[in-house]
């Protein structure tokens, strides 16, 4: 196992009726901004929720923020912090609110000229604006980790930001909030907590068992539920089940000690960039065709995920790797997730060299595990996932 140190200070309130906690976990003298996203929340009835837990506590409303959020949104929300005098920022929604609101906690702090500068130079936030979040769709883990993902529309960017100043000081997972939650909104959460599950686990073994058995427990329980929630949302123990994954699988716990590789969102973040694709679908067209390119490295983990999480147990290392890469391509198809990227767009001639060649700009020679996929091995796995 390797060192590592840990520290998540986000305070988690679970379970039904929580909403109502809200403003214990307000400090009574803030002036809070409500961000949220195209207004699901007002039909599903957490805007009501939320509005009845803050009616003693000064705040003000900023709506609108887009799936894969905007940064000229946000840069909209940004001058509402500073003309209203916020002090404390509420997420209520998905990761594309809570990813918006993480960059507004840094930029509203930031001292340079132009806040876009956190994305382009990877700059760290140490100290950000408090927040906490009323998540409403499991999937992201953002809820409980440091990160963040913005997208550029203008320069078709999707750039990652992160550091310790960015945890929620608090997040609210109700699990009754995915009885709204469209069919494919629900797909998408559990491909992409199945994702990051993934790519914290699918490289080589480093001797961690716990954390392999923490990875392959998390995406056991995601197999168990999918089909539940995907044929009835208000099933509660299925629900609580699947949010409580959502949040396990990206809240830094699983990637201590081991190596990860995140070259699936590097590329998949890429796709979104260019064609709007939903994020975890993105990961689903490359997920497959990485894991074969590399399948020399990642055999062995692939066929521990096999025989651990899919019950393969006949065959060579090679062969339940194998099967392994196609259980989890057909486990997304079943879903309805297509994982190729043609059956999305007709545009995708060139869609590799594009990707390889921002890589090389971006000074990216090096992804993965071993640090040593190159822009040219991107370049051939985006082509395998045409
Ligand atoms: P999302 O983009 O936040 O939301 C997708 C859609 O679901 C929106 O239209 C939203 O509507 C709707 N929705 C949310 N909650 C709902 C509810 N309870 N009932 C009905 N509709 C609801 O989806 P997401 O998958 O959570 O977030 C994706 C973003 O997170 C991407 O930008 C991705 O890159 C990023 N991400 C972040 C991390 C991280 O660690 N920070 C990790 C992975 C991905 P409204 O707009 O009306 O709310
Ligand atoms: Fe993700």
């Amino acid at each position: 196992m390797n060192n590592f140190e840990f520290k998540n200070p986000t305070k988690i309130i679970f379970g039904k009726d929580t909403i109502s906690k809200l403003s214990e976990e307000l400090p009574t003298d803030a002036r809070v901004l409500i961000l949220y996203g195209g207004g699901s929340i007002k039909k599903n009835g957490i805007y009501d929720q939320v509005k009845t837990a803050l009616k003693d506590i000064s705040h003000v409303e900023f709506g609108g923020i887009p799936a894969n959020p905007e940064y000229s949104v946000l840069m909209k929300a940004l001058k509402v912090i500073k003309e209203e005098s916020i002090t404390y920022l509420l997420a209520v929604g998905g990761g594309s609110v809570i990813d918006g609101t993480k960059f507004l906690s840094s930029a509203a702090l930031y001292e340079g000229d132009s806040p876009w500068d956190i994305l382009k130079d990877s700059k760290r936030t140490e100290v950000g604006m408090p927040f906490g979040t009323v998540l409403t769709l499991p999937a992201t883990g953002s809820e409980m980790n440091s990160g963040a993902v913005i997208t550029n529309a203008e320069t078709k960017e999707k750039l990652g930001m992160g550091g310790p100043g960015l945890f929620p000081q608090f997040s609210i997972l109700d699990p009754q909030v995915i009885q709204s939650i469209p069919q494919r909104q629900l797909v998408n959460g559990i491909t992409d907590a199945f994702t990051h599950v993934l790519e914290q686990y699918m490289t080589y073994p480093a001797a961690a068992l716990l954390q392999d058995r923490f990875a392959e427990s998390i995406m056991q329980t995601l197999l168990e539920v999918a089909p539940t929630i995907l044929k009835d949302s208000t099933d509660y123990n299925a629900a609580s089940n699947f949010m409580w994954s959502c949040t396990m699988a990206l809240n830094g716990l699983i990637q201590k000690g081991v190596p990860t590789d995140w070259a699936v969102h590097a590329m998949g973040h890429e796709l979104t960039a260019l064609y709007g694709i939903d994020h975890a679908r993105t990961l689903a067209i490359i997920a497959p065709s990485h894991y074969q390119y590399n399948f020399e490295a990642k055999k062995e983990k692939l066929a521990q995920y096999a025989e651990r999480v899919w019950n393969i147990t006949e065959g060579s290392i090679d062969d339940k790797a194998y099967a392994a890469i196609e259980k989890t391509e057909s486990f997304f198809n079943q879903m309805g997730i297509e994982t190729k990227l043609s059956k999305y767009t007709d545009d995708f001639d060139g869609t590799a060299e594009i990707i390889a060649k921002r890589f090389t700009e971006r000074g990216w020679l090096g992804l993965g595990e071993h640090k040593s996929l190159k822009p040219e091995d991107v370049e051939h796995i985006v082509h395998m996932a045409y």
